[in-house]
């Protein structure tokens, strides 16, 4: 045995104390377990319409809120993005369109599911594939169906909409 020599191993040569791979102890922390809430965003001019789609996801577990534009949208998006958005195509100030096109070309939003609700598009048009819709509901769409489009978004939750995806191809729902 080597006497005087002993082994010295610098704390700043350990690979598990580097500060950048702390790990948090939340996974066992039975408080941290999964809380899921899902914060929708619907944007639309209209009040009845708003209104209706409001009293609707209240009764659920989503938590909502509303922009009565895509302008007043845009801003509630860069603030805090949402985890669905669905958004009318006619507005004031800012359309459907200029605002999807703005929160697909955002990193920090650009892969939230986004979901069409508008009287003025045919179930097929190619717009809505084009900006990376995700969901396209014709009104009057039937309450039932609303749900379940934001529900399946919100379980996909986000992903890639670039050309080459195909993540969401299955989710265009077409209202009877
Ligand atoms: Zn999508």
């Amino acid at each position: 045995m080597p006497a005087g020599r002993r082994r010295r191993r610098p704390h700043s040569d350990d690979p598990g104390r580097s500060p950048g791979l702390r790990r948090e102890p939340a996974a066992d922390d039975p408080d941290s377990r999964e809380v899921v809430v899902t914060v929708l965003l619907v944007a639309e001019d209209d009040e009845d319409i708003a209104a209706l789609l409001l009293r609707m996801f209240r009764k659920t577990t989503f938590t909502v809120s509303r922009a009565v534009d895509g302008v007043d949208a845009l801003r509630a998006i860069r603030e805090s993005p949402p985890d669905v958005l669905l958004t009318d195509i006619g507005m004031p100030r800012m359309d459907g369109w200029a605002l999807i096109h703005e929160v697909r070309a955002d990193e920090r939003s650009a892969e939230i599911p986004i979901a069409v609700i508008s009287g003025q598009l045919h179930p097929g048009d190619p717009r809505a594939a084009e900006y990376g819709v995700c969901a396209l509901l014709t009104k009057p769409c039937p309450n039932e169906q609303v749900l379940n489009a934001i529900e399946q978004l919100a379980a996909l939750g986000r992903h890639p909409h670039s050309v080459a995806t195909i993540a969401c191809r299955g989710l265009h729902l077409i209202p009877a």
